[in-house]
């Protein structure tokens, strides 16, 4: 099982991926949850891409590519992987058909969650995260159960350092550039599955796993 999950910003793509490679028992990849954790480490590689994620910038393809490579080649991504965040360019999808070789088409398959633009500034305003962990929350729709504190190990819930309005704005256009004809990439290779993702969290991972034919 090999499954891209695409999605703007704010989409639920983070939530669902996490559902959905539990379900299949397959590892969530996500490349934002790897580049923060960089971060936090102040490790090369954070350092570098702390100041274009504040800012609501894409990492450079070189780097991205590295990293995925790195990451599939680990024994637990053998089986199949649920990728998150990656690729959002279309350079980082040609090079990752070269990664998966000749069998990319076979049981590939690549999900984008459609959520309009109005919507999307004011679900990621109500999101919240972990700052140690990394889980992620929204206040409305999938709220912690103690205000202010993860479930998953008591530390504080913060916003997201890219979560302001600026960044919002300019990780949208980043995704319409660079990442929307990454969807119609796979569309023309008859990969693409489109899930309305304008609902509630189960609602919208039933219809996920209906699109995989689960
Ligand atoms: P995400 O958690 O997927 O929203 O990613 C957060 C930020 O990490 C993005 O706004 C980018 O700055 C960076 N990032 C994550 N994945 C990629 C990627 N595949 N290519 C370039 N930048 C990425």
């Amino acid at each position: 099982m090999r499954v891209i999950l695409v999605g703007p910003p704010g989409s639920g793509k983070g939530t669902q991926a996490k559902q959905v490679s539990e379900r299949f028992g397959i590892p969530h990849i996500s490349t934002g949850d790897i580049l923060r954790e960089a971060v936090r480490n102040r490790s090369a590689l954070g350092l570098e891409a702390e100041p274009i994620m504040a800012a609501g910038g894409l990492v450079p393809d070189d780097l991205m590519i590295g990293l995925i490579r790195e990451r599939l080649a680990q024994p637990d991504a053998t089986k199949g992987f649920l990728l998150d965040g990656f690729p959002r360019t279309v350079v980082q999808a040609e090079k990752l058909d070269g990664i998966l070789g000749g069998n990319e088409g076979g049981d590939l398959s690549v999900v984008v969650l459609l959520v309009p633009d109005a919507l999307i500034v004011n679900r990621i305003t109500l999101r919240r995260s972990c700052g140690a962990c990394g889980a992620v929350y929204h206040l409305e729709n999938l709220p912690p159960k103690t205000a202010g504190v993860c479930d998953k190990c008591g530390a504080a819930l913060v916003g997201r350092q890219d979560d302001n309005e600026e960044a919002v704005v300019k990780r949208l256009a980043a995704y319409h550039a660079q990442t929307a004809p990454v969807a119609e990439y796979y569309r023309a290779k008859g990969q693409l599955k489109e899930v309305d993702g304008n609902a509630a969290v189960d609602v919208v991972f039933e219809r996920v796993m209906r699109s995989l034919g689960a």
